[in-house]
């Protein structure tokens, strides 16, 4: 299936100079729904995972199918104060200013694998902040899905060292 198509891209969202790929039109064709989390399925085949990452709010969009049809458990990041447990948080720091992401510190055991999903990899520092939180736990990131790669903002050599793939490159 041609994905780009399906992808609305928006122009100067949310600032100017930004290209931004609104997954939405995809999401509502349930044919290219289905398809889009069966092609990120098809990439990991061969890697061995127990549960599922996806931050929010568009990884719990492409993470949580993705665990349902693996079978896998799906552990939400969310932004601070809103986990009704006990969490633990990592801060990350961006081009302006830092933010803060949680999980519950019991949602992931020392020595689970894990695989972290979200819907696109730009600079990848969300993806860096949660690696990072998942290692806090004892946690070991076996591999990072995601549905669509900017590659020109080379998120990937912020992941280095980690097995990062994606169903659709933008160049
Ligand atoms: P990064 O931290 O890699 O710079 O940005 C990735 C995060 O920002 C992801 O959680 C993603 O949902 C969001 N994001 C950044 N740019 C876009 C975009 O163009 N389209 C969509 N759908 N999400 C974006």
């Amino acid at each position: 299936m041609d994905f780009k198509s399906k992808i609305r891209v928006i122009e100067g969202f949310p600032k100017e100079g930004i290209s931004f790929k609104d997954v939405t039109t995809l999401l509502s064709d349930g044919e290219a729904y289905q398809a889009a989390i069966k092609a990120c399925l098809e990439m990991l085949e061969g890697i061995n995972y127990d549960v599922v990452v996806g931050p929010e709010a568009r990884g719990f969009l492409i993470g949580a199918p993705l665990a349902v049809m693996a079978q896998k458990g799906f552990v939400p990041i969310r932004k601070p104060g809103k986990l009704p447990y006990e969490t633990i948080k990592h801060e990350y720091f961006l081009e302006y200013g830092s933010d803060v992401l949680e999980v519950h510190k019991d949602a992931i055991k020392p020595g689970d694998k894990v695989l972290v999903v979200d819907d696109l990899l730009a600079t990848g520092g969300t993806a860096k902040a949660v690696c990072e939180l998942i290692e806090k736990l004892g946690g070991e990131v076996v591999g990072l899905a995601f549905l669509m790669e900017l590659d020109f903002l080379d998120g990937r050599k912020v992941l280095d060292g980690y097995k990062v793939l994606s169903a659709i490159n933008y160049e």
